[in-house]
């Protein structure tokens, strides 16, 4: 991964072989980015996505590999008990222009990614809401 700062922007280029989710928390920890948004494009050959079922207040997931265009990444940077805490959801095609999307787990850069962030100078924590089942962002 490599980077450039412009202003309040980061953008970043992901190389093959690495992992969007785990590279992007690591920056943000680095760069003690706290609050932000979260936009990307790029090429990956495995990714984790999933579903949160409302019902069951559990995940669903399912892997996805082989060549898929990441056609949509967005998402936002907050923190969680004073770590950075990333909420990702993702489409992507295949070779059949078929979309598939969900929560982002994970995905593995076949050919590159394209990432900008775009910091907020604040902080937003979140907190485990039962109703929920969820981490919510607490105000
Ligand atoms: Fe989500």
């Amino acid at each position: 991964m490599i980077f450039k700062k412009f202003g309040n922007k980061y953008i970043l280029r992901i190389d093959r072989g690495e992992e969007i989710v785990a590279t992007l928390k690591t920056f943000c920890t680095d760069q003690h980015i706290t609050l932000g948004s979260v936009t990307a494009i790029g090429a990956t050959n495995r990714t984790t996505i999933g579903l949160f079922n409302t019902e069951t207040k559990q995940y669903q997931s399912t892997e996805l590999t082989g060549d898929f265009e990441i056609t949509s990444l967005a998402g936002n940077i907050s923190t969680m008990n004073g770590k950075v805490y990333l909420h990702l959801h993702a489409t992507l095609s295949d070779a059949a222009y078929r979309a598939y999307g969900g929560h982002l787990n994970a995905a593995f850069i076949s050919g590159t990614c394209e990432l900008i962030i775009d910091v907020i100078d604040g902080a937003c924590d979140r907190e485990f809401s039962d109703t929920a089942g969820l981490n919510l962002l607490k105000f």
